[in-house]
């Protein structure tokens, strides 16, 4: 049974491919096609893409969130009350309308680094912890960019770009914290996909590496990058419970939204992903 990791609502057999043929991922290949160079980045789309909330959800979320974060973190909730998301924004990683607005410049920045790059294109859910309730704290999110980089290299990854939003999901079922990375995969040699599973084969989830291909960009690129409270015992989103959603916002209070964000074979510069030479 697949409950382990959260995953979006995207079946392999209902996906359509929306652009050219390059984007389809030929897993069965025996060697997996270099990166060819850059073309010119298309524009990435700036309206509202499918799987991005509306300002109206972003507002209706943080006011959900605000009576256990007045309660349990007054500071944050307090924060998050005055927040306009314009002027005044607090731009805490637990605010859904600042969310809304940080989102949209690294998603577009994925759109482009798919457009610019030829495959293959695959979105990957990576495992990279598990922790208590309680100890989320314990979830250092500098060393796990390091921890994440190193067992990339360490699987052969070299040469691919893997970039996306490192995360954490409640698993009510399991009682723990699953911190995960969501990723866009460009050029990720097959082989590569299979030793990172066997070093993770430990990891007490049962899919500790899940990639699929890139089929729909819209709603699978959204999904790289977001900062979610809510969480799925079921199949229906329900809000975290209070004690932990105060510990989801004191874990992030800490951060910015960009120290979520995790490069592998491109880096940041300017607000920009800058593939690497
Ligand atoms: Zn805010």
């Amino acid at each position: 049974m697949r409950t382990l990791i959260h995953r979006p609502h995207l079946r392999r057999d209902s996906l359509r491919a929306r652009r050219r043929p390059t984007d389809s991922v030929n897993r069965s290949a025996e060697t997996t096609p270099a990166r060819s160079p850059p073309r010119p980045a298309t524009t990435a789309p700036e309206t509202k893409w499918t799987g991005m909330e509306t300002r109206g959800q972003a507002e209706e979320w943080n006011e959900i969130r605000l009576e256990a974060l007045l309660s349990g973190l007054p500071d944050v909730g307090r924060a998050l009350l005055k927040c306009d998301g314009a002027d005044h924004p607090c731009l805490l990683p637990i605010c859904a309308v600042c969310a809304l607005a940080y989102r949209r410049g690294p998603i577009a920045q994925l759109h482009a680094l798919a457009d610019a790059y030829e495959g293959p294109h695959e979105v990957a859910t990576l495992y990279l912890g598990l922790f208590p309730p309680g100890s989320l704290g314990d979830a250092d999110v500098s060393r796990t960019h390091e921890m994440l980089r190193k067992r990339l290299d360490r699987a052969g990854f070299k040469g691919a770009i893997v970039v996306g939003g490192i995360e954490v999901a409640w698993q009510e079922n399991w009682q723990r914290w699953l911190l995960h990375a969501q990723v866009l995969a460009i050029g990720v040699d097959p082989r590569a996909w299979k030793r990172l599973e066997v070093a993770l084969e430990k990891s007490g989830t049962a899919y500790p590496v899940d990639p699929v291909a890139l089929r729909n960009p819209d709603e699978q690129l959204s999904y790289c990058i977001k900062f979610v409270t809510y969480h799925r015992p079921g199949r229906r989103r329900v809000p975290l419970p209070p004690d932990r959603l105060v510990e989801l916002a004191a874990w992030c209070a800490p951060h910015r939204f960009e120290d979520f964000l995790f490069a592998y074979g491109a880096r940041r510069r300017g607000g920009r992903l800058v593939v690497d030479e």
